[in-house]
């Protein structure tokens, strides 16, 4: 308590703020203090709590000159010698439905109108394949539903449904207290019905009175072609359900690649590594590479490819999100050095290293190298 701000200081207005700047100020600060928005930020619920309370304070005539007399002492039961300011009130749990009224807490719904439905995050698992050519995949989705049965009343239909006796059906109760600094009315959520001001005689069985069930909805997602883990895709509408008529959030799929046992990527461009033998690294040859869709490419080895070298096929590697662009495909050629060699091999690479022979010979002899290797 003794750390608390000033309540003005905290909305960020002076003394004499007119009823209108107080409920500006407030708006403000709520949303830019608001959990939704700052979910990184664990300090910003707190402040958005103390926002909340000085505007409960502020907004409040009573509240509001009791505070500019005696400051947080006016609603400090401990020092005030009791009770004093309504055990609702005070504490942190007394600010509890304007925080509902931003989470869409049941004790907040009744009294604000439609509000959107949270957005949700899920993560899809795609082959190497589907995110390179792109895919349609159907997604099994489980979200919170309005109880169709019950119509999201909780109650068993053709049951009766009465309204609470304790509040008269306004969720609210309201106290009032006179104290030596005039009367306090405080209000706080019905304890009997929980500020649904209703009662229900017999909970539907099929949501057992939650008026809320989960269901599994499949839902198609389309995969564009080129795109990387950590993409992620917006689904319109399929997050969580709206109240009081709101909207329903968005859904949000964030991706995952599975690795390939053959090519890996970097962004756009597609890499792979190609066993070539050591007359086809010497003399250069005409290899076919084999491509992920299944076909394959022609490539051309210069003459005197060196282990290690990385030769570009452009255009045959990974499209580009946007546009109509292709990557390049990066081949590594490794040379396969060989490592057991028949009597005759052996003889042959000999004189091909021997200096005596000329161009034309040495030819010769890579060609009858290659039938031996086979
Ligand atoms: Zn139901
Ligand atoms: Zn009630």
């Amino acid at each position: 308590m003794a750390s608390k701000r000033d309540y003005y200081e905290v909305l960020g207005l002076t003394r004499s703020a007119a009823p209108e700047d107080i409920k500006k100020a407030y708006r403000q600060k709520a949303k830019q203090f608001h959990p939704d928005v700052n979910k990184e930020d664990a300090d910003a619920a707190e402040k958005f709590k103390e926002v909340a309370e000085a505007y409960e304070v502020l907004s409040d005539p009573q509240k509001r000159a009791a505070y500019d007399q005696y400051g947080h002492d006016a609603f400090d039961p401990n020092r005030m010698g009791g009770g004093f300011g309504g055990a609702d009130f005070g504490g942190m749990g007394g600010f509890g439905d304007i925080f509902d009224m931003f989470f869409g807490g049941m004790g907040g719904q009744r009294r604000s109108g439609p509000q959107r439905g949270a957005d949700r995050e899920v993560r899809l698992d795609i082959s190497f394949e589907e995110a390179v050519f792109g895919a349609e995949k159907e997604m099994e989705i489980v979200r919170v539903e309005s109880c169709e049965k019950c119509e999201g009343t909780g109650a068993e239909p053709g049951t009766d449904t009465s309204t609470c006796p304790q509040c008269k059906g306004s969720g609210r109760m309201r106290s009032v207290q006179n104290t030596p600094f005039g009367r306090f009315e405080t209000t706080h959520t019905c304890n009997r019905c929980g500020g649904e001001g209703k009662i229900i005689e017999k909970p539907c069985s099929a949501c057992k009175g939650r008026g809320k069930v989960k269901r599994k909805r499949a839902i198609n997602v389309r995969i564009p072609a080129g795109i990387d883990t950590g993409a992620r895709l917006r689904i319109q509408a399929e997050g969580e359900e709206g109240a009081m008529g709101g909207p329903p959030g968005d859904l949000y799929i964030v991706v995952v690649v599975k690795n390939h046992a053959r090519f890996k990527r970097d962004r756009y461009t597609l890499l792979c590594d190609l066993d070539i033998n050591v007359v086809q690294a010497s003399l250069g040859a005409e290899v076919e590479v084999p491509l992920l869709r299944g076909d394959s490419h022609l490539l051309h080895i210069p003459e005197g490819t060196q282990p290690g070298e990385v030769l570009t096929v452009k255009n045959k590697g990974i499209p580009h999100l946007q546009g109509h662009r292709n990557g390049d495909l990066k081949v590594r050629i490794n040379v396969k050095i060989p490592t057991r060699l028949n009597k005759r091999q052996k003889e042959l690479l000999a004189s091909l290293f021997n200096e005596g022979e000329d161009k034309e010979s040495k030819k010769g002899l890579f060609d009858k190298l290659k039938d031996a290797m086979g």
